[in-house]
């Protein structure tokens, strides 16, 4: 039986990405910050092929105990890690605190790096792993009010392009998602300097938010397919699209204001 650890496996998209391999047969390994989360999520899925780690991604310890346990009850294999948990961090860069945009950088790309070198012996134990990392639309182009939240996500973007290079020849396979607005808590994070949050900012500015399913399709398709990064939503397909082949109106746009 094909075998999944998925970090934010207590919410959003790490809860959808579950639910669906789980429904296509594979062992699932819930791994979190938040217990309640974990104990929401796992009620979803069958007992005998699902266990739940309560643990920090920022704490190399807690990654080496997680992939143990998860590996003695998967029978050693790691077909998949889906390093996906990552926190908001958005507002005013000027205005932020050196502890918020610490935890930012700590959760979303210190996290995902220890996740795949703690990680990386098990993949390379289990013929045609993947590591599958949740980047973002915001590692396509820079994001105003959301710049180190953007940074980290270019980080989990070059750290993916890198791997699948470095890992080819072991036949581990490297994947990322990038999304565009998922309709997910995430999205509850305050805009700071205003009284909205991010999913209300999104819904005025008319862009859509696509439903967690989707992403968990395209993580589907991440891990049985060939590209090295996966797009996910109108918003990330327009960004991509304008970096690509219109890069100065981008610029023009992102300067005036407008996604
Ligand atoms: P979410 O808030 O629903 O889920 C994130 C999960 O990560 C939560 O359960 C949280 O407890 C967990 N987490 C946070 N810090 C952790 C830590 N230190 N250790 C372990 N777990 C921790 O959000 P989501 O939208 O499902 O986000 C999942 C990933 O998708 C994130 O990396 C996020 O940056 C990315 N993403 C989200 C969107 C979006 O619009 N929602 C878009 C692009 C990328």
């Amino acid at each position: 039986m094909k075998a999944i650890l998925i970090t934010g496996g207590g919410s959003g998209i790490g809860r959808a990405v579950a639910q669906l391999f789980s429904q296509r047969g594979w062992r699932v390994g819930l791994a979190d910050l938040d217990a309640a989360g974990l104990v929401d999520t796992a009620a979803m899925l069958p007992t005998e092929r699902t266990t739940s780690h309560v643990m920090d991604v920022r704490a190399p310890e807690d990654w080496e105990e997680v992939l143990a346990q998860f590996a003695a009850a998967s029978g050693g294999r790691l077909d998949v890690l889906f390093n996906n948990a990552g926190v908001a961090v958005g507002g005013a860069f000027g205005a932020e605190s050196l502890d918020v945009l610490d935890r930012g950088i700590d959760v979303n790309l210190k996290g995902v790096v220890y996740g795949a070198r703690l990680a990386y012996p098990y993949l390379a134990a289990t013929p045609g792993s993947c590591l599958l990392n949740t980047a973002s639309a915001a590692g396509i182009y820079g994001t105003p009010g959301a710049a180190v939240y953007s940074a980290t996500k270019f980080g989990v973007r070059g750290l993916t392009e890198a791997l699948d290079a470095e890992w080819a020849a072991e036949g581990i396979r490297v994947r990322s998602l990038m999304p565009g607005f998922i309709d997910t808590p995430l999205l509850k994070a305050n805009v700071s300097g205003s009284n909205r949050n991010v999913r209300e900012t999104v819904i005025e500015a008319g862009l859509e938010l696509t439903p967690v399913e989707v992403v968990a399709e395209a993580a589907w398709a991440a891990v049985h397919g060939d590209r090295v990064h996966t797009l996910v939503g109108k918003t990330a397909r327009r960004l991509a699209f304008a970096s690509r082949w219109m890069p100065g109106g981008l610029r023009k746009r992102m300067r005036a204001g407008r996604v």
